[in-house]
């Protein structure tokens, strides 16, 4: 079986380009058995790990990413801090010295002998990767602060760890080299690297943390679904075959994800396919769940649900509509109270038609003697049409303004139903007025 790492800095958010990562390194991992384990590489002392870990750990959770290694669940390949492991960096030196293959400067730093011969990546993305033998200097391993710098702690913790795999960002390509020629001089075989195409705005830019759509918690936020987060985050350099759909589960994702399709080129955010892919996920919710999606942000917007069963049909009635569930409230408000606004274009639209209070008192009048299912309501609002020589079509405008307020909703009848005939006709009333 295999182990992969997520291997982050904590910089005090998870960045989109980071949990993608981590979710190819568990797609992989969950595809072919074995074990995910969370490192923080937090070297960087400066920065409060505990805060930047929580965003991380957070940000993993609600995508469904979990670990089987590091903070919060142990293992015993710890610890999983960098901070924390000196001693083991200590240890590893020292085999290096011992090799011949480190020396001390008069300024204090240690260095890395470089061995100097052409090196080969055998990525899992990009293919074979040549490096001619190098001619850069000997790389400091150990500042003379006693601190070790970032490719000597990977190298150490990946071969401590017994990683197999590490699938990590394309900027590290060009460092690879450096840590299989580290892993040499340990006498041990390096890991499989598989180094994925870079997130870049869609203008080709490099994401940045101020960017749309760059950390992971503007989405729960915003309200996505996570398992559209997921799924986009997924087509975000990998796409599954031909006869495979774009919008998938999590479990599908395990089953379909082949670590060697994953594209060579750089990949652009969209954050208009990613809304659509949330969407796509909207619309596959059962009541149940769309209700527990939904029903905090109905809260949020001050309203008063009640019942569930009338709260779950209400949202079904809009579920085609809406993209994101920060958009039900201003879709099903008017349904949870009686003092909704007028949009001003439906209190405009009102004030011009002439016939408008005429065609209410119709309107009132039909839908009185009406029986309350949708049939019958059918079959009432074409009589008040012919009786006062309008077309439907100017009926159902009336109606929608009334019962919403608004000029755009779910659809009338649908409305009339779960509004109930008091509603309706007291809503119908007020045009009265
Ligand atoms: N801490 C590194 C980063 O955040 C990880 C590098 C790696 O995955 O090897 O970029």
């Amino acid at each position: 079986s295999i182990r992969v790492r997520f291997a982050p800095s904590p910089t005090g958010y998870l960045h989109v380009g980071g949990a993608r990562t981590a979710l190819f390194n568990w797609l992989l991992v969950r595809r072919e058995g074995g074990k995910m384990v969370l490192r923080i590489e937090d070297t960087d002392a400066a920065r409060n790990t505990d805060q930047a870990m929580q965003a991380i750990t957070d940000g993993m959770r609600w995508l469904g990413l979990d670990w089987d290694e590091g903070p919060e669940v142990g293992g015993d390949f710890g610890p999983y801090y960098q901070s924390e492991r000196k001693e083991i960096y200590d240890r590893y030196l020292a085999l290096l010295e011992a090799a011949g293959r480190v020396y001390t400067e008069d300024n204090g730093a240690v260095r890395f002998k470089f061995s100097r011969q052409p090196i080969t990546i055998p990525d899992l993305v990009c293919g074979d990767i040549n490096f001619a033998a190098t001619e850069e200097p000997d790389m400091t391993v150990r500042r003379p602060d006693g601190g070790y710098i970032f490719h000597f702690c990977n190298v150490v913790d990946d071969l401590e760890m017994g990683i197999t795999h590490v699938v990590r960002g394309e900027d590290h390509i060009s460092n690879t080299w450096k840590h299989i020629d580290l892993f040499h001089a340990f006498g041990k075989e390096p890991p499989r690297y598989g180094h994925i195409p870079l997130l870049l705005n869609p203008d080709g830019s490099k994401m940045s943390k101020r960017d749309e759509g760059a950390s992971v918690d503007g989405y729960r936020e915003a309200g996505f679904l996570p398992q559209a987060v997921f799924n986009y985050l997924c087509l975000l350099g990998w796409t599954p075959k031909e006869d495979q759909a774009e919008i998938f589960t999590v479990n599908e994702a395990r089953e379909w994800f082949d670590i060697g399709a994953v594209h060579h080129s750089n990949a652009r955010f969209d954050m208009k396919k990613c809304v659509w892919v949330n969407q796509q996920h909207l619309r596959l919710l059962s009541d149940e769940a769309l209700l527990a999606y939904a029903l905090p942000y109905l809260e949020k917007a001050g309203l008063v649900v009640g019942e569930l069963s009338f709260a779950a049909k209400v949202l079904n009635c809009v579920k085609e509509k809406v993209s994101l569930a920060s958009e039900f409230p201003e879709w099903v408000h008017f349904f949870f109270r009686e003092d909704f606004p007028y949009e001003d274009e439906v209190k405009q639209k009102l004030a011009a038609n002439a016939q408008a209070a005429t065609l209410a008192q119709a309107l009132l009048d039909g839908l009185t003697q009406s029986e309350w299912d949708e049939e019958a309501i059918a079959a009432a609002l074409p009589v008040v049409a012919t009786e006062q020589k309008v077309k439907a079509g100017a009926l159902m405008p009336l109606l929608r303004f009334a019962l919403s307020g608004q000029t755009r909703g779910p659809d009338v009848k649908v409305m009339m139903i779960l509004l109930g005939k008091p509603r309706v006709l007291a809503r119908l009333g007020r045009l009265l007025d």
